[in-house]
């Protein structure tokens, strides 16, 4: 088995390495750099995070594959709710970002230090009371201190959170901060960075999975991983373009449930979107339609990026071929 050029035009037609500045530094990056290729049905995007290696990567490629080469399971809805999302931020900055998901009703927050997150919680509210708030932890506390500062915000805000997710790494925490907190849960690492894991009775740890398109692998994947979980399901994005997004929307629009509201507002945190009118949210809402890219010129990589990422996408390729996935992937 060889690695070749002759793969990437096969499996990735019409290949074009992006790289997108964001407007704040979101999970500690200023460009967002993904790869966008076309089949038969339609766009679609390959986005791992730089520090993912080939295996979990090539997750993130079954769910490029599939939504290049099959059709959309069947929509029971043609537009998601979707919150607003800040990114860790001073209080100060809240509003302009607030202002870039115009109608959301819902926050998510993300949060590392205690103080400054409340400093942005009570900017919000200051905004709006009426706004719901969801805190993204990262799995960044241990449970006690998960249990202290969750059990300090709500003491502070009252029943304004809708969920904490993710507030530590283990599903032992979770389940302890789950018992001792009066802040509902909601499961995201612990899914999507444990696709093989044993997810009966995960309503012990969780009340809310949280799904995303392309970490999950996909469309049937992730249908599949609802179904084992049994939660309500929120969709959430993987900082994907507008390509990208197309699928996330379509993704919670194929639940018969009415969606939550979904974290798929993420294009507004960019410089810009390749696909035009960009994917942003109007009356909280965005539409569930495959897009197309228009503005490829103004966010391509260099050279260099390029060359790495189509590196990248070779070993993937090859790690699906090796696990005798790739055939029938490609109509
Ligand atoms: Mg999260």
């Amino acid at each position: 088995m060889s690695m070749s050029k002759g793969m990437l035009e096969e499996y990735c037609p019409e290949l074009s390495i992006l790289s997108i500045p964001l407007r704040n530094k979101f999970r500690g990056i200023n460009f967002r750099e993904v790869a966008i290729f076309r089949g038969p049905s339609g766009w679609t995007e390959f986005g791992p995070f730089l520090e993912y290696d080939d295996q979990e990567a090539a997750t993130w490629m079954r769910a490029a594959l599939e939504a290049a080469n099959e059709p959309w399971p069947e929509l029971f809805h043609n537009q998601i709710p979707v919150n607003a999302t800040l990114p860790i931020i001073e209080p100060e900055a809240v509003r302009t970002i607030l202002n870039r998901f115009p109608g959301a009703r819902t926050v998510k927050i993300k949060v590392d230090d205690f103080e400054n997150g409340a400093g942005v919680v009570e900017e919000v509210l200051n905004i709006d009371p009426e706004l719901k708030i969801r805190l993204d932890v990262n799995a960044g506390w241990s449970d006690t201190v998960a249990i202290s500062n969750l059990l300090e915000y709500h003491l502070r805000f009252g029943n304004v959170f809708e969920y904490v997710e993710q507030p530590c790494a283990t599903l032992e925490e979770l389940a302890r901060v789950k018992s001792e907190v009066p802040i509902r849960i909601a499961a995201d690492e612990s899914i999507r960075k444990n696709l093989s894991a044993d997810f009966d009775n995960f309503s012990q740890y969780a009340h809310f999975a949280i799904i995303k398109w392309q970490p999950v692998g996909g469309f049937k994947s992730a249908h599949k991983l609802a179904e084992q979980i049994g939660l309500p399901i929120v969709v959430s994005s993987a900082l994907e373009t507008g390509i990208g997004m197309s699928h996330g929307l379509a993704l919670a629009g194929s639940f018969k449930s009415t969606p939550l509201a979904s974290g798929l507002g993420t294009v507004a945190l960019f410089d810009g979107d390749v696909c035009e009118p960009a994917t942003v949210v109007e009356n909280g809402f965005i539409e569930v339609k495959r897009r197309e890219p228009v503005l490829l010129e103004r966010y391509l990589a260099s050279p260099e990026r390029t060359l790495h990422w189509k590196q990248r996408i070779l070993r993937v390729l090859q790690t699906l071929q090796d696990l005798e996935e790739l055939e029938g992937r490609v109509k």
